[in-house]
Parts: C-alpha cells; structure tokens; sequence
C-alpha cells in the first residue's frame, strides 16, 4: 500500500486529505494520505526517516515551505524560482521537491476562462508580495501579457518581488504602491488578490470595481469564503470571475500522480465535496 502525508504545524485545518482521500477512492488505488503535525524541530528528522516509514512523498505546507526548499538537495526549477517546496516524491533514492502552485494556478485559470484568455489580456494586477503572489506572478510572466504590476501594502515587498522575476523576454514587471491601487484599474484586464484581505476573518478587500474596464476579469485566490465580497461584487458588476478553490484542487494533481501513479482530475464532484467541507465549518 502507497502512503503519502500532508506536513504542517499546525495541520488540522488542511484540505488536502479529502482531496486526495477522494481521488484514491475514485481510483480504486489501496493507499493513504495523512495529516501529520511537524513541529520545525522534528523536520530535518521526519524527511530523513519518511522513506523508512513507508511514504512516496506527501505535501508540505505552512510554515515549513522554505525550511523544506533549504533542506532538499535536488528541486525543480520552479520550486528554485520561488525558493519554497509544496511537493515531495522520490526519484530513486533522491528525495525531489517541487512548487505546484504555479501550475495549479495556471490550470485553473485555463480552465475557467478557456484556452486563450492570455492573447486579449494586456495587463495583470496583482495585489500582494507574499508566497501565494510570489507563484501567480511567475506562472502569469510565462504567458504573453505585456505587462505585471504588483500592489502591496509593504511597497518594499513588491520592489522586491518583481526585482527577483523580471525577465529578459517576459512581460514588464512593476511594482506599485497600494495608495495608487484605485487609479491602476482603468488599465487592468486581470485582477488577482493574493492577499489575506477578504479571508473569514480578516477585513473585506474594498475596491472600486466599477474602474475596471468592462471586459475584466477578478480573480481572488481566497476560498474560505467560496465567494469573497471581492467576487460578490464582480459578479454584481457582470465582471468574469475566477475563485480561489480551483487553484487549492488543481496543485494537488503532480503530487497524486507521483506517488500514487495516475493523474486524477478536478472534476465537479471533487469541487462539491470541498465546498461543503468549507461551508459545513464556517
Ligand atoms: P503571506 O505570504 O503571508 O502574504 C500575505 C499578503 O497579504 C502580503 O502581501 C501582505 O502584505 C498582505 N496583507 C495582509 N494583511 C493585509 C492588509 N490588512 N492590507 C493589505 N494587505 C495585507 O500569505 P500567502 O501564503 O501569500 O497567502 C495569501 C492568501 O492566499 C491567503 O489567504 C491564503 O489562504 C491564500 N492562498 C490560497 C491558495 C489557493 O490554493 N487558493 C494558495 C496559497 C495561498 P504585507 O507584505 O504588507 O504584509
């Protein structure tokens, strides 16, 4: 029987079993997927000895993303981008890690807005500088956009962030700052909210939507609420919508299939099963 883990501290409210535990019923596959609660003492011992436990690899979450990317000795190219690892398998003996949140970002926007969508989208405005925006901003500058900006709170953060992505042949990265946010949505063809703003429990992301141009798109990565007051407002305005639940599903997908040997798929029951996980602990 495969095993594999999600790793946290803590790691109660993970989703990720009911995803994964979801998929292996769905599969037939005779494995299991747990939560276990690492405190970041016990972390270079628990990657040491996983393999002799019994595991193929597991997820990795808050807060031991860049202690993980900092302690594996081989990672994919994305997870070197973004310096954080949400993602473990085995390639012989080398334990590998990865970043899947570029991807499970990327694929959900395709899936939601249609092949395409990039080729009449100019100009992306990310509100937010920490990990979350850190994959969306490098999945976003591989697409053919022409230019990224980053709002956040903390000006420096944002400077920061698109310093460390620009690329020579990407779109035009430029960082913005969060008093100026009102005045960049005439200009913005995809909004994206990486920030906490609009969380239950956190305050609500006030923004004047009404400046976007007609044909733009509101993405907010947020998905507890399923339906941020972000996106309540877009849908009131008849503005095209992507929520944050799709991203969550999505990067589970290259985990399943390196331990577990099949490439599951995000379909409309897996969608269910989680939303009424999130609106059953509200
Ligand atoms: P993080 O690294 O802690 O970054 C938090 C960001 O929110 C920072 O840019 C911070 O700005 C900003 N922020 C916090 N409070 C704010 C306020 N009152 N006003 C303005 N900005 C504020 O967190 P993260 O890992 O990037 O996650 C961010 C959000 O994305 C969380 O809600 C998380 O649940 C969600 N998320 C969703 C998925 C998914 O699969 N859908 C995946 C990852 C994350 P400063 O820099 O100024 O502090």
């Amino acid at each position: 029987m495969k095993k594999a883990f999600v790793i946290g501290h803590p790691i109660a409210h993970s989703r990720s079993p009911l995803i994964h535990g979801y998929w292996l019923r769905k599969h037939g596959i005779p494995g299991s997927y747990e939560r276990i609660d690492v405190p970041p003492e016990a972390l270079r011992d628990f990657l040491a000895t996983m393999r002799d436990r019994g595991f193929a690899g597991g997820n990795v979450t808050v807060p031991h993303k860049e202690a993980v990317f900092r302690l594996l000795g081989r990672v994919t190219d994305r997870a070197a981008q973004l310096q954080a690892v949400n993602t473990l398998w085995f390639e012989g003996d080398t334990l590998v890690g990865d970043n899947t949140d570029i991807t499970g970002f990327m694929a959900h926007l395709d899936d939601s807005l249609g092949e395409g969508w990039d080729a009449s989208t100019r100009t992306a405005l990310v509100l937010g500088a920490g990990g979350a925006a850190r994959a969306i901003v490098a999945g976003l500058a591989g697409r053919s956009l022409e230019r990224i900006v980053v709002a956040n709170r903390t000006l420096a953060k944002a400077r920061e962030l698109v310093e460390g992505m620009a690329t020579p042949t990407g779109p035009t990265l430029e960082a913005l700052d969060w008093d100026d946010l009102e005045r960049a949505l005439p200009k913005t063809d995809l909004l994206v909210n990486t920030t906490t703003l609009g969380m239950a429990g956190q305050p609500p992301l006030k923004l004047t939507l009404g400046r976007l141009p007609r044909h733009g798109i509101v993405c907010d990565i947020v998905y507890v609420p399923l339906e941020t007051e972000l996106l309540a407002t877009a849908r009131a305005l008849g503005l095209r919508r992507v929520d944050g639940l799709g991203m969550l599903l999505h990067q589970a997908v290259p985990g399943f299939s390196h331990w577990f040997g099949v490439t599951p798929k995000v379909d409309p029951e897996l969608r269910r099963l989680i939303e009424a996980d999130i609106v059953g602990h509200r």
